[in-house]
C-alpha cells in the first residue's frame, strides 16, 4: 500500500465516522465533531468541507455559542439523493430505498429465481431500482447475495449455492447501468453491519447470527466487517457440537451446528417424531409458541447448541453484543436458551457487559447493512 492510498483510506474512514456521528445525532457541529473524534478542528473542517461539497452533509443554521462564534449546525442532506439496496434470497428479492443517512424509506418485494442466472435476476431488480430512483438522484447501490462473495471483484465464489453466478461481475454489471458506487457482500456480513451500526455506530464489536433455515454469522470489529483471510470468517454453522450425534452435514462432516440447530434440522427432528404436518421452520416455531411440548424442547435444545458454539467465540473475541436475526430470533425461548448457555459456559469477564438479544432492525437488517456498506464505499472527493 502506498502512502497515498493510506492517506485516502484514512480520509474515507474519517468521513464515515463524521457522517455516522451526525446521522446518529451525537455531534451537530464541527467543534462537537472535533471533540468526539479527538482531532484538531482544522482536520475535521477539511473533511466536513468535502462532505458538504459531495452533497452528503448540509448546513442548517447556527447553534448556541459557548463563547466565541456561534457554531454552524450540520446535518445529513436528506434531499440530495437516495441509496438503493437489495437483499437477494432464494425465491424473492427485497429492495430498499434509503436516505443518505441510511434510513429505510420504502421497501418492495419481487419474486426472483436465482437459478435463472445473474442477468435476468439483476434485470428484474434494476427495474425496481429504476422505479424507486425515478424522481431523485441515485447516489449508491448496495447488494446482498446469499452466498460467499469476493468483494474485490463483486463475484460469487461458491458455485454450489448459486449455479450460473460464479465469475459473473455483479458490481461491474450494475455500475455500468447506473454509473454510481455499487457495493456487494454476503447476507450474513451485511445483516451484521446493519444491526451493529444501528446499535453502536462506527465503533464497537459484535456478532450477528442469522438463524433461519440455515445458520450464518457476521463479525464486526471496531465497527467494520471482519472477513478473515479467505472471506470465511463467521462461518459458525460447521462448528462441531459435542453430544450432537453423528448426523451428516452438507459439508461432509458430521455433528455440525447446522445439523442440530438450523431451522431445517428442527423440521427434520419434528418429522422424525411423526409430525409430518410440519414443513417449515415457521411451522415448528408456531408449535413452540403454542407450547407444544416436543417443539418447545427442540427449539430450546437448538438454542442451547447455538449457545455452546457461541461460547467459545464469545470467550475468545469478547464482543459487546451478540445479535440474533432470522426467523428463529422471533422465538423468546430460543434466545433465552442461547443466552443461558453462553452465560453458563463463558468466563464472567467476557459476559460482564455482553448483550444477547434479537436484532432491532429485524427483517431489514440486511437492507440497512447494504445501505451502510454502499455509503462506506461512496467515492468522496479527497481534500
Ligand atoms: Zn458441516
Amino acid at each position: 500500500m502506498t502512502p497515498d492510498t493510506d492517506r485516502s483510506s484514512a480520509d474515507e474512514e474519517l468521513s464515515r465516522r463524521i457522517v455516522d456521528l451526525i446521522a446518529r445525532g451525537e455531534a451537530r457541529s464541527r467543534s462537537e465533531l472535533a471533540a468526539a473524534l479527538g482531532l484538531a478542528p482544522s482536520t475535521v473542517s477539511l473533511r466536513v468541507q468535502s462532505l458538504l461539497d459531495a452533497g452528503l452533509l448540509d448546513e442548517r443554521g447556527e447553534g448556541t455559542s459557548r463563547g466565541g462564534r456561534r457554531p454552524r449546525l450540520l446535518g445529513i442532506d436528506e434531499n440530495s439523493g437516495i441509496v438503493l439496496t437489495v437483499d437477494l434470497g432464494g425465491g424473492h428479492a427485497r429492495v430498499g430505498a434509503h436516505s443518505l443517512s441510511g434510513k429505510l424509506r420504502e421497501t418492495r418485494s419481487i419474486p426472483v429465481v436465482l437459478a435463472d442466472g445473474p442477468e435476468s435476476t439483476l434485470d428484474a431488480v434494476c427495474r425496481v431500482f429504476d422505479e424507486l430512483g425515478r424522481d431523485t438522484t441515485i447516489r449508491a447501490i448496495g447488494i446482498s447475495l446469499p452466498g460467499p462473495v469476493d468483494i474485490a471483484t463483486g463475484t460469487v465464489t461458491q458455485p454450489s449455492r448459486m449455479p450460473g453466478w460464479p465469475g459473473f461481475r455483479v458490481v461491474d454489471h450494475v455500475r455500468q447501468r447506473y454509473g454510481v458506487t455499487v457495493a456487494v457482500d454476503n447476507d450474513a456480513n451485511l445483516a451484521a453491519l446493519g444491526e451493529h451500526r444501528a446499535q453502536f455506530g462506527a465503533t464497537g464489536h459484535s456478532i450477528t447470527v442469522k438463524a433461519g433455515t440455515a445458520i450464518g454469522s457476521g463479525i464486526i470489529v471496531d465497527g467494520h466487517i471482519h472477513r478473515g483471510a479467505t472471506g470465511a470468517a463467521g462461518d459458525i454453522t460447521h462448528t462441531r457440537i459435542d453430544g450432537s450425534g453423528d448426523i451428516p452435514c452438507s459439508c461432509g462432516n458430521t455433528g455440525c451446528l447446522e445439523t442440530v440447530a438450523s431451522g431445517a434440522s428442527l423440521v427434520r427432528q419434528m418429522r422424525e417424531r411423526g409430525r409430518t404436518d410440519v414443513a417449515t421452520t415457521v411451522d415448528v416455531l408456531a408449535l413452540a409458541r403454542d407450547a407444544e411440548p416436543e417443539a418447545t424442547t427442540i427449539v430450546r435444545t437448538a438454542g442451547t447448541h447455538l449457545g455452546q458454539a457461541l461460547s467459545g467465540v464469545v470467550n475468545f473475541f469478547n464482543p459487546h453484543a451478540v445479535f440474533l436475526t432470522g426467523s428463529m430470533s422471533a422465538s423468546e425461548p430460543f434466545i433465552a436458551a442461547v443466552r443461558s448457555r453462553v452465560y453458563e459456559a463463558c468466563h464472567p469477564l467476557a459476559t460482564q457487559q455482553l448483550r444477547i438479544e434479537a436484532a432491532q432492525t429485524r427483517a431489514d437488517a440486511i437492507l440497512y447493512g447494504a445501505a451502510r456498506w454502499a455509503l462506506d464505499n461512496l467515492e468522496l472527493p479527497t481534500a
